[in-house]
């Protein structure tokens, strides 16, 4: 069965760019390449996990960006249409103030990652405590918290063409030993 052709999560880069990943799907190199880059899952398992994973990088570089309510895996997002993640912001009345919750979920795709691409996501979201839309400010809040942010995203990009194409996950705990087997036979 042919690889479907990679969906838009590319759209914007450069045409070379995303010919290139086009190609290496097709001919089943990408894999390959992004394990050979990130050959180890994350250990973030558990949503009380990724909370603390989550205020740590926050207490770290902004402090004062208010309170997170809630920090979790989230199955119920489209993982491949918000694999970004959504940020949201809830107003809830309490006694009689308005409380603004700040909620981070990231989609469960992100379970099984290498460490790199789960803080590139973090990051991502982090920043919208600070900024709504995807703005100049906005990355550049990304990458003063991961100066590497522009070629994680990318390459977060190019698994999930890898993923929509070939519905082969990298990094799930199985897949990871079986990697790490056959390379070591
Ligand atoms: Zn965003």
């Amino acid at each position: 069965m042919r690889p479907k052709p990679a969906p838009d999560y590319l759209a914007g880069y450069p045409a070379e760019l995303t010919g290139q990943v086009r190609t290496l799907i097709e001919q089943d190199l990408l894999a390959a390449r992004l394990l050979r880059k990130y050959p180890l899952p994350h250990t973030v398992r558990s949503d009380s996990a990724l909370h603390d994973y989550v205020q740590a990088l926050r207490s770290e570089h902004l402090r004062n960006a208010g309170q997170l309510s809630k920090v979790a895996f989230d199955g119920n997002l489209q993982v491949l249409r918000n694999a970004l993640g959504t940020h949201t912001r809830i107003s809830r009345v309490q006694g009689h103030k308005l409380k603004a919750k700040r909620e981070i979920r990231i989609a469960t795709v992100f379970r099984d990652m290498p460490p790199a691409l789960l803080r590139m996501i973090v990051v991502h979201e982090l920043a919208h405590l600070r900024h709504g839309e995807h703005g100049k400010a906005f990355y550049q809040l990304c990458r003063h918290m991961e100066p590497d942010y522009h070629q994680l995203e990318f390459d977060l990009r190019a698994y999930l063409c890898h993923l929509d194409a070939t519905g082969r996950p990298l990094w799930s705990t199985a897949t990871a030993t079986a990697v790490a087997s056959t390379e070591a036979g």
